[in-house]
């Protein structure tokens, strides 16, 4: 029997790790073509690249190094991805990265480099990737958003600008798409077990004086009802769902795996 995604093309920023490694690896599993992209040592790229190339059967996974804060290198990533791969029939926006500071200190570069790749990068790997998927017929864009796409917390005002506004984007990327066989949809991440997330646990329980379980059930969990981690492989299971033949009718959506947080 045919794989999901068999003769498809993944195209996954931010794949060297995290959330977007494990939509990675599930898209290969089920048959699709994936090309990675993100930062880290050359080590951890290259057993991400192994990991994904053994589920795909084999070989190395492709892998762009495009910065997403740099528009013209996005534009580089999907045309390496259409001309190497033949294709990108799914791009899964999904890079990012964290800063928190009270607004009144939140660092000029910070806010700006925020809002570069967790916001305008989307814009330009939609804007490149579209075209050949409406001329196809069938395409997936899937915006990794956050819970702090939908609610607020202090502190991260950049990464909660930059998240509702992937949300306003998704919105209308997705009536302009809706006759032409795309969807775009965003996923909107609670807490996950990450290394963006657990990177956050240590401040808090240095700056309450307490241990880091404490830490996390009791600040960084605070809102999230479960007061456990939401897992990668939840994400990558919504996302396969998202990208697979049964979604079509689902588009401009936001999809909450964050525990029942937003609930509240
Ligand atoms: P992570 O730190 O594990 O992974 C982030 C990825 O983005 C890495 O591959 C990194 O190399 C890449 N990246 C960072 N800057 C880049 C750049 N300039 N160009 C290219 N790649 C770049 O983090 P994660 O938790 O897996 O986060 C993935 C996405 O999920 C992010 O958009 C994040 O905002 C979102 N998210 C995470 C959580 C969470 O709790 N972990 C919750 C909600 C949303």
């Amino acid at each position: 029997m045919a794989k999901t995604l068999q003769g498809r093309v993944a195209l996954i920023t931010g794949s060297t790790s995290g959330i977007g490694l494990a939509i990675a690896l599930r898209y290969a599993q089920e048959g699709a073509r994936v090309m990675l992209n993100g930062f880290g040592r050359p080590e951890d790229i290259a057993a991400a690249r192994a990991a994904v190339g053994a589920a795909m059967g084999g070989g190395e996974a492709p892998y762009s190094p495009a910065d997403m804060a740099k528009p013209a290198e996005i534009r580089a990533m999907v045309a390496d991805c259409q001309r190497d791969l033949g294709g990108c029939d799914i791009l899964v926006d999904n890079a990012g990265v964290q800063f928190v500071s009270p607004v009144e200190d939140f660092p000029d570069d910070q806010w700006d480099r925020i809002i570069a790749i967790n916001l305008v990068s989307n814009f330009h790997a939609i804007k490149a990737a579209l075209p050949a998927m409406k001329a196809k017929g069938w395409g997936r864009i899937i915006n990794i958003a956050s819970a702090h796409g939908l609610v607020a917390s202090p502190y991260k005002t950049a990464y909660v600008a930059a998240k509702h506004g992937v949300l306003g984007l998704t919105k209308s990327v997705a009536l302009e798409v809706a006759r032409t066989g795309v969807t775009c949809n965003a996923i909107c991440p609670g807490f996950v077990r990450t290394p963006l997330a657990e990177a956050q646990v240590k401040p808090l329980a240095e700056k309450f004086g307490v241990s880091e379980e404490k830490a996390l059930t009791d600040h960084l969990l605070e809102r999230q009802p479960t007061k456990k981690w939401v897992e990668v492989e939840e994400i990558a299971e919504a996302a396969m769902f998202l990208a697979g033949p049964n979604s079509g009718s689902i588009n401009g959506s936001a999809l909450s795996v964050d525990g029942g947080w937003i609930a509240q």
